[in-house]
């Protein structure tokens, strides 16, 4: 089996072998321990200051950004937000179920986000920009530099979901201006789904987290961040999903964040170019590592069943209006370039003739 999917991806041997022990129990010194060298790793390699806060939530990466949503503002707040696909309206629909308000910087499939495209915003007032740094559906990578200049002149909280784009694009919360940043297990970080992360500044924890009043529960930040400070969770985590986050983060910090980004790009470089060279066609936008999406004229859906079923690769189909006009293709986890032979291979059988005809 092989996976080239946004999550769960392949998973590496450490993880793996971690993953298959009897479970601790976790109201534990030890426990505690391992959360918060977790929390100074993670830190670390997102470039966020010591006095940043995280918060361990076990839930899908949906959970972390509606907590973060929910958590940061209220009814009476208006936000921006970055609708260039699935992600980037889910975050509109979040907004919609908590009643706060939101302006959405609509992008058509194709279109790349520039400057101009927030024009029409300058002159608004925005509590929050939420982003999707790689909105995973399309595979475009917004330059979040643009974004963290547009909030800064205007005093906005930038949120961004890197749920895909943490160890795949560089990312470093200081130097790119991230307010809030909030990724989960099942992607780049190649776990078991289960645990979604948050990670304030100071700022926007104590000039915007604490001063407001959200109606949440579970998912209630200001509890999960409270608790982490001593290591621990409001409730029972998923004990198994952090311990194979512990693994992970010790790898990445031992290989370094550097190369482990290089990584994912040289493998998604290695199969851009072979997937060029076989005329496949590819969106114009800038793209993240984490994915290449492969537009069709039509019959993408039946592409991704025939490659599973018939070959054991799974690629990454797409939903809705881009059902049958788009694949995407993961690099993220545990791959090789041998393995991208193995897709090519599948898909030139697959594809035969109709490479001349896309
Ligand atoms: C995967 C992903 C999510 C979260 O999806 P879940 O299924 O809830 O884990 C959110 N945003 C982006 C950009 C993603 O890639």
């Amino acid at each position: 089996m092989r996976l080239f999917t946004v999550g769960p991806v392949m998973m590496f041997p450490e993880v793996l072998e971690a993953s298959g022990r009897q479970l601790p129990y976790f109201r534990t010194e030890e426990f505690s321990k391992m959360m918060l060298e977790s929390e100074s790793m993670l830190k670390g390699l997102l470039g966020a200051g010591p006095d940043y806060r995280t918060a361990f939530l076990t839930a899908s990466g949906t959970g972390a950004m509606e907590a973060a949503v929910a958590g940061l503002f209220s009814a009476s707040d208006r936000l921006l937000v970055v609708a260039g696909g699935g992600f980037g309206r889910r975050f509109g629909e979040i907004c919609d179920v908590h009643g706060i308000s939101h302006d959405d910087i609509v992008l058509p499939f194709g279109k790349k986000l520039e400057a101009s495209d927030l024009d029409p915003f300058r002159d608004e007032e925005y509590a929050g920009l939420l982003v999707n740094m790689d909105e995973t559906s399309t595979g475009q990578l917004y330059d979040i530099r643009m974004l963290s200049d547009f909030c800064r002149s205007k005093g906005t909280l930038l949120v961004v979901d890197a749920i895909s784009a943490f160890l795949a694009d560089p990312i470093d919360m200081r130097r790119d201006g991230i307010d809030v940043l909030i990724t989960s297990s099942q992607k780049a970080l190649s776990l078991a789904p289960g645990i979604s992360i948050v990670v304030l500044s100071r700022d926007a924890y104590e000039g915007r987290l604490l001063r407001n009043d959200s109606h949440l529960y579970y998912l209630d930040l200001k509890r999960h961040i409270k608790d982490q400070e001593r290591g621990q969770t409001p409730f029972t985590p998923a004990v198994g999903t952090l311990i194979e986050l512990n693994v992970a983060l010790r790898s990445i910090r031992d290989a370094g964040i550097d190369d482990v980004v290089a990584r994912t790009a040289r493998l998604a470089a290695y199969f851009r170019k072979g997937a060029a060279e076989r005329g496949i066609r590819m969106p114009d936008y800038p793209l993240s590592n984490a994915v290449t999406p492969l537009i069709f004229d039509s019959g993408a859906y039946g592409v991704f069943e025939r490659l599973r079923k018939e070959y054991g690769v799974t690629v990454t189909p797409s939903g809705g209006d881009l059902r049958d006009r788009l694949l995407r293709v993961g690099h993220m986890g545990n791959l090789s370039e041998e393995d991208y032979d193995v897709l090519f291979k599948a898909l030139d059988d697959v594809l035969g003739r109709r490479f001349w005809m896309l």
